[in-house]
């Protein structure tokens, strides 16, 4: 085949020249599909020899399956030639010699010589830019895989880190209940110490008057006795009698007290009938009042309450006493007992010397006693007791005083 033919085709040689040399495998093509030239690079993409393309169907740089579509392609671009980029947008595979498949880019153009068409092909061979532009998405995709890793990583270490700050807030807040514990057991203790220490001055102090009473009234007594004079002896066991009662309910208030700040005190509720429970306590407090002094009591006959029986009559008993204590000889005292809307009310009224306005805001204090209890003797604990027995059954006290003429205490408990 005469090479130098198609060749000469391309009459410049500037041009021949640039043909030669270009990057781009460069195919010129007849109307009949067949490569009139091709320059070296267009041989050496598809694996030619010198020259070896000339005459050669373009379709046979295709694979098979391509062809059949690209014949009807080109005379299409035969009929309406213009320059353009073939395939834009999808990827162009091109058949090498040797039967290899590899990737293309392809623009086209034409131009005709002696009024015949000529096609014109710029071919790339862009098996490499494809190669880097997979590297580059599985890199992309690694670096995807990665960053998933990382970000999981990130966040089971950032759970991590929250459950250890929440364990060492927890051990915080322990430990700050710990120390508050502590801190309240101690306060406790040093309160019940001081409790003792005041238990003791004011045993000794109280203890003194009525156990001295006790010794003179028993050896007067000797006296009189022997000198049959009955009337005195009566008044001086009168006088041991209230002395040892005295001493009695000294010592049952700081056993209550004791019991109550030890936190042992159970409570007990057993069904009640009132009228029983009443006469028990009148039959136990009368021959404690003054000379003179008795118990008024009104209640509802019949009635029957559910309560603890042994807390209400400590209440009482301090109450009772309270009003004897702080009124004179022949004076009534008033119970009144009564049940209202699942409660009971009971209230201890009394004519005594009363309970100054000043003082009345401290009456339920530990060891407080009114500006005008004098040497009546006692050691203000009832009332604290009386009041933390009526909290302890739910129940609330209160009382209306008015300085020398009266009190009454009022206690409500739910049954
Ligand atoms: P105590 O009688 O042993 O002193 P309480 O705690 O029973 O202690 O009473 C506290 C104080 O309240 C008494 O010291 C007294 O001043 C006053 N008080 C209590 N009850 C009455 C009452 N019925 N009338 C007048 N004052 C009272």
């Amino acid at each position: 085949m005469d090479v130098s033919a198609p060749l000469s085709l391309v009459t410049d040689d500037a041009f021949r020249e640039i043909f030669q040399s270009m990057s781009e495998g460069i195919l010129m093509v007849d109307e009949s599909g067949k490569i009139v030239v091709a320059n070296p690079i267009a041989e050496q993409i598809f694996g030619y020899e010198k020259n070896e393309l000339t005459g050669v169907s373009l379709e046979n740089l295709l694979p098979e399956r391509y062809r059949g579509r690209h014949i009807n392609f080109r005379k299409g671009f035969n009929e309406h030639p213009e320059p353009r980029r073939m395939g834009f947008g999808r990827d162009l595979t091109a058949l090498r010699k040797d039967g290899v498949e590899f990737p293309v880019e392809i623009s086209l153009s034409y131009t005709k010589v002696k009024g015949k068409l000529l096609v014109m092909s710029f071919i790339s061979d862009i098996s490499q830019r494809k190669k880097a532009e997979e590297a580059l998405k599985r890199s992309e995709e690694q670096l995807i895989v990665y960053a998933a890793e990382l970000e999981k990583k990130v966040q089971s270490r950032t759970e991590a880190l929250h459950k250890t700050i929440q364990k060492l807030e927890n051990e915080i807040t322990e430990r700050k209940r710990a120390e508050e514990e502590a801190r309240g057991a101690l306060e406790k203790e040093r309160e019940l110490n001081e409790l003792k220490t005041k238990f003791v001055s004011i045993a000794s102090h109280e203890f003194r008057t009525p156990l001295s009473a006790v010794l003179s009234s028993a050896s007067l007594i000797n006296q009189y006795n022997e000198r049959g004079e009955k009337d005195k002896v009566d008044k001086h066991v009168q006088r041991i009698k209230s002395s040892v009662n005295h001493l009695t309910s000294i010592l049952n208030d700081f056993l209550s007290l004791g019991k109550l700040e030890e936190g042992v005190i159970d409570i007990n509720k057993e069904q009640l009938v009132l009228k029983d429970f009443i006469d028990s306590i009148n039959e136990e407090m009368s021959p404690l009042l003054k000379q003179g002094q008795r118990l008024d009591i009104e209640f509802a006959p019949g009635t029957e309450v559910y309560a603890d029986s042994r807390i209400l009559r400590n209440i009482l008993f301090n109450l009772i006493t309270n009003a004897s204590k702080y009124s004179p000889e022949h004076e009534t005292i008033l119970l009144k007992f009564e049940k209202q809307n699942g409660e009971l009310i009971f209230s201890v009224q009394d004519e005594g010397i009363g309970i100054p306005d000043e003082d009345q805001r401290h009456l339920f204090e530990r060891f407080f006693r009114a500006s005008n209890s004098g040497n009546i003797q006692g050691t203000g604990l009832g009332l604290n007791i009386v009041k933390r027995y009526a909290e302890l059954l739910g129940g609330t006290i209160s009382f209306k005083s008015s300085y020398g003429k009266g009190s009454t205490f009022t206690v409500t408990i739910p049954i």
